[in-house]
């Protein structure tokens, strides 16, 4: 009876270490039709990240021909490295109503904003930094210096949560993967996600009823 429009967009982000990828990973698991979309970037590939999977791993050139061509939906410098959603993998899902996850810094977060107007905007948010920063220092996968110069941008980034339209603290996976699948199912029933109601007249209705 009811017209949906498009699968829902959904934009995630918040301080590295924060739980973002598992939070995705733990939708991934409950909903098995949903697209974690995989960005372009021009950083190095890390530990035991798959390319094309974790990311599309490219050179800075090959990157620069994709802008040029339009080939993004938004794109940004973070922490000095080139990242990027691409445009076709994502606009296809949304348009065979498939709900699409996007894992973006807070410039990726703004331009979508501008061109998604039904777009759902979520900050996650750690517990604690302290314990954060010291979590990710002894999980070593980079040096100190890069974690936190890293750290200092993600704290401005955390002043900017009102950008968002809901923020959830991680303080245990599961809690913070249910409030976030809350979010996505009371975002399904938003009236701005109705096309139209299709319903029958209200003459025919009556007459069906007449004539049962
Ligand atoms: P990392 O290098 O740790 O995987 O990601 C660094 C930052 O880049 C994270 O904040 C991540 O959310 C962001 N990021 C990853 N892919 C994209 C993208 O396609 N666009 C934008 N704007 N940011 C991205």
């Amino acid at each position: 009876m009811i017209k949906k429009k498009d699968g829902c967009l959904v934009v995630i982000s918040g301080p590295s270490g924060a739980g973002k990828d598992t939070i995705c990973a733990e939708l991934l698991k409950r909903h098995k039709e949903m697209y974690l979309s995989i960005s372009m970037t021009t950083r190095n590939i890390r530990g035991s990240e798959v390319n094309g999977k974790d990311y599309y791993f490219v050179s800075e050139e090959e990157f620069i021909k994709n802008i040029n061509n339009n080939n993004f939906i938004e794109y940004a410098k973070v922490y000095d490295k080139y990242y990027g959603t691409p445009k076709s993998e994502v606009e296809n899902r949304l348009k065979q109503g498939i709900d699409v996850l996007l894992v973006i810094d807070i410039q990726g977060a703004l331009n979508i904003k501008k061109l998604y107007k039904n777009a759902i905007f979520i900050f996650i948010m750690p517990p604690d930094l302290t314990t954060l920063i010291k979590r990710l220092v002894k999980r070593n996968t980079s040096s100190k210096d890069a974690i936190l110069e890293r750290f200092k941008t993600d704290y401005k980034l955390i002043n900017e949560y009102n950008k968002y339209n809901y923020v959830v603290v991680n303080d245990n996976i599961i809690d913070a993967t249910n409030k976030v699948d809350a979010i996505l199912l009371a975002s399904k029933c938003s009236v701005d996600r109705i096309e139209s109601l299709d319903l029958q007249t209200e003459e025919e209705i009556i007459h069906e009823i007449l004539i049962s």
